[in-house]
């Protein structure tokens, strides 16, 4: 239990007077993806409350990045909406899809509706490099590239030009992983996945040749997992590339993360990669280190990168910073993508730190910024809780805290009643701001014609990736 402390005027005396058969606790959920459904199943899992969740997204379409941002040559992660589809199957869920908070429903509407909301929308925009050229055209974040391939229908109409033959991809993670190999996968390889059709065609015919990964610290401090990393080393039709020089020049700084089992790893499978000779392969990957993005230059578009070497420095508190050193290195590339992070974005009348990109909040509970106090009946989960790390899985230990927390509040009599806590007031509510609400089975319909159009083509589904054809769909199902 926290020491969290709430303000006086929220703490209503009412033991556990929510939360029963005439008065169920009921929950809003903002936000489907793996926060959502792990703070959805939490609630709906528990054994002495009567809970009732309802979940919305402003897709049509649940699941998150599970759907928008796992690389589609991932299948096997996309198969944890399995688990989802359970919490989803519960008579006291539902699914608001196409309803976005801030647009058709307020935070305040929500909270005349609900006893608790849970905001585990996470991270949608990026972060910037601050450089100068970053907005020149070819440069581009991550995020949108991503949700491009995976048929985001924000991102849809975007056309990334590959007609260059370089491409530096900008930051250490996972994400410039997943897009180092999708800038790469053949064709053969592409469609046999639920890419979205577009980039299919657009990734196929592209005419990139080189991927070159920068990392502003060494190979220690990088923040890829072993099997992503490894991966590269796999590609069909890209050599990996990690030049002997480049790791003598961070061993010879002996900031090696040694104990840990991620950064070890990484490092034994960055030797073995600089130890290969290329096999010829019609593309490359290639890793660098200890180097920074300063400008990004072209006339009209993105022509070159401009890199400061870095060495290694102990920062405070145990971190080990990256600091530029006078050498400089200009690259050819005819694209930059910014891999550097996620950031979360604010909803009207709900806290906000602007500096992180989350919501201010102590294990879960959202918390007042003035005052430090937890907002009564609002909780958080997920990205926009903890900031943009760890892997699905992180998400379930998250919601259950987040969900722990706010049991315990209804528990302790801190929560109060809302004005409209009716069943019906809120659908009523939705159905009159926004006609085009897809509910669960809506979805449900949506999945099948994705599923039915790709099994003649042996991939998983093929996507829709308009919200009126996903509407349509969803539709459809209820004639
Ligand atoms: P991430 O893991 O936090 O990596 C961000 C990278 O950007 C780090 O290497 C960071 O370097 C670097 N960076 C930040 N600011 C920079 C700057 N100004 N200049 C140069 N480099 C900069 O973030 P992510 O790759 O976006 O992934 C987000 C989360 O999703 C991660 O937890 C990731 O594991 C997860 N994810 C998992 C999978 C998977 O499981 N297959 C796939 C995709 C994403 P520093 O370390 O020096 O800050």
């Amino acid at each position: 239990m926290t020491a969290v402390r709430f303000t006086g005027a929220a703490i209503i005396s009412r033991r556990v007077s929510i939360g029963t058969i005439d008065n169920p606790l009921r929950v809003a959920v903002v936000g489907s993806g793996p926060a959502g459904f792990y703070s959805a199943g939490h609630l709906l899992a528990d054994k002495e409350l009567a809970i009732e969740v309802d979940m919305f997204d402003r897709l049509p379409t649940p699941f998150g990045l599970v759907r928008a941002g796992v690389a589609p040559d991932h299948p096997k992660i996309k198969s944890v909406t399995r688990v989802y589809e359970k919490t989803a199957a519960k008579e006291q869920f539902r699914f608001f899809g196409n309803v976005k908070i801030g647009e058709h429903l307020s935070h305040a509407d929500l909270e005349r509706h609900y006893h608790a909301i849970v905001y585990a929308y996470g991270c949608e925009t990026d972060r910037q490099l601050g450089i100068d050229g970053e907005e020149l055209p070819g440069s581009y974040a991550a995020t949108e590239f991503v949700a491009w391939y995976n048929g985001h229908p924000d991102y849809r109409d975007i056309e990334f030009d590959l007609s260059c033959e370089r491409v530096a991809i900008v930051g250490n993670g996972n994400v410039a992983m997943d897009l180092a190999r999708m800038l790469v996968l053949p064709r053969a390889e592409l469609e046999g996945t639920d890419t979205a059709d577009h980039a299919i065609e657009a990734l196929a015919s592209s005419n990139v040749k080189h991927v070159v990964v920068l990392g502003r610290r060494g190979q220690a401090q990088a923040a890829f997992t072993n099997p992503e990393l490894r991966e590269l080393g796999e590609l069909t039709d890209a050599d990996v590339i990690v030049e002997p020089f480049e790791l003598d020049r961070h061993s010879a700084q002996s900031i090696d993360g040694e104990g840990e089992i991620t950064p070890r790893r990484n490092v034994e499978i960055l030797q073995e990669f600089s130890g290969r000779t290329p096999e010829g392969k019609p593309k490359q990957v290639e890793l660098r280190f200890l180097v920074s993005p300063v400008a990004i230059r072209g006339d009209e578009k993105v022509e070159q990168i401009e890199l400061v070497h870095n060495r290694l420095e102990h920062g405070g508190e145990g971190q080990i910073r990256a600091q530029a050193t006078d050498e400089h290195e200009t690259l050819d590339v005819g694209l930059v993508f910014r891999a550097v992070g996620y950031r979360g974005i604010p909803i009207d009348g709900v806290p906000f730190d602007e500096w992180k990109g989350t919501i201010p909040n102590e294990e879960g509970r959202v918390l007042d910024p003035h005052a430090q106090h937890a907002v009564p009946g609002l909780y958080v989960a997920g990205w926009v809780k903890r900031g943009p790390s760890g892997v699905i899985g992180t998400n379930k230990r998250d919601a259950q805290e987040t969900v722990e927390h706010l049991l315990e509040d209804v528990r302790e009599g801190r929560l109060g009643d809302p004005e409209r806590p009716a069943r019906a007031a809120i659908e009523e509510l939705v159905r009159e701001r926004q006609p085009d609400v897809v509910d669960y089975a809506g979805w449900e319909a949506i999945d099948a014609s994705e599923k039915a159009a790709g099994e003649p083509q042996g991939r998983p589904r093929v996507k829709l990736t308009r919200i009126a054809e996903m509407v349509e769909a969803a539709r459809a199902a209820r004639v």
